[in-house]
């Protein structure tokens, strides 16, 4: 309800004398929860249910997209995930991995600490040293406003400190293949 009178207030200053915007503040309101819900996500209820393994090689999720919304402009920041990690014990499954992307999606991000959140976060969860995460990401006010660079793409990585250098040359072949 407060994200509703707020945004009618923006909206009276942009377009006072228009009734189809009459119930825009709602809707906006509602598409916030959507964007910004992972301030109510919880990443250790998500990543709760894990295998034994004794898998000593790369598990990697790549093509992961994802929404988020920069927190500079609050403009969408469209792109594709890849992630992955070298088990010492335990696995989670696959589906864990992108809801994890998408728990640091849904709020406002720079994708470079967006990146590293969701590095650090599978190294905590999964007790490895040997993770690589790469994002690849449009970012609509470099795209929409200002610079107007349509297509340029952002890209960010991170690996853990300890992942040797041809694991992460390995890692970066598979996810671009
Ligand atoms: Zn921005």
């Amino acid at each position: 309800m407060k994200i509703e009178t707020h945004i009618r207030e923006i909206i009276k200053e942009i377009d006072p004398n228009n009734d189809g915007l009459d119930k825009t503040p709602a809707r906006i309101s509602k598409s916030y929860d959507e964007f910004f819900s992972g301030y109510k996500t919880d990443v250790s209820q998500i990543a709760n249910t894990f295998y034994d393994s004794e898998m000593n090689d790369w598990v990697i999720l790549k093509n992961i997209p994802f929404e988020s919304h920069c927190e500079h402009h609050m403009v969408p920041i469209v792109g594709v995930s890849h992630i992955g990690y070298i088990p010492n014990g335990k696995i989670i499954g696959a589906s864990k991995l992108a809801r994890i992307v998408d728990c640091f999606a849904h709020r406002l991000q720079l994708q470079e600490r967006m990146t590293m959140e969701i590095g650090k976060t599978l190294e905590l969860v999964l007790n490895t040293q040997k993770v690589g995460v790469h994002i690849e990401a449009e970012h609509f006010c470099i795209s929409h406003r200002g610079v107007k660079k349509h297509g340029a793409k952002f890209i960010t990585m991170y690996f853990s400190q300890e992942l040797k250098s041809e694991l992460r040359k390995e890692f970066l072949t598979i996810v671009a293949a």
